[in-house]
């Protein structure tokens, strides 16, 4: 997905037990998964009073952990990236809600982050 870069605002929800069984199912199989519910490589700071989460493998992540390979097992090929990317967006939103991070977290994709075609209509390059 050249340019396109997901806006990953660093609330590290995912990485944890907070979007419930099926979401973690993974990291329970390759044993990622700590007692706090939290995968193993999941880096937390604290600056100026904000938590910033981020992976401590970022380069060497699995490959379910990568953007563009979710995208190109679960997008449905008739529907466009920048829905695709706000419909995951919205998903980090919702999390967030659950779990008490404000506003500042949420996640936003604005139209310019991807060329007019892909905004519009799904891309050829897929089928
Ligand atoms: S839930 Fe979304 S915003 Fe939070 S760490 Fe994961 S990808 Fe980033
Ligand atoms: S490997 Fe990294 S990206 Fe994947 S769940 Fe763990 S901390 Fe998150």
């Amino acid at each position: 997905m050249p340019g396109f870069k997901f806006p990953c605002t660093q609330c590290g929800l995912c990485c944890t037990n907070a979007g419930g069984e099926r979401q973690l199912s993974f990291l329970k199989d390759e044993g990622l998964l700590n007692k706090e519910g939290k995968c193993v490589h999941l880096e937390e700071d604290l600056i100026e009073g904000r938590l910033l989460r981020r992976c401590g493998v970022y380069k060497d992540r699995p490959l379910l952990c990568r953007t563009d390979v979710a995208e190109k097992l679960t997008r449905p090929k008739a529907m466009a990236r920048l829905i695709f990317w706000r419909l995951t967006a919205l998903g980090c939103n919702i999390l967030q809600e659950q779990n008490g991070f404000d506003e500042s977290y949420r996640v936003k994709i604005p139209a310019s982050s991807l060329t007019e075609e892909e905004s519009s209509a799904p891309t050829q390059s897929d089928e």
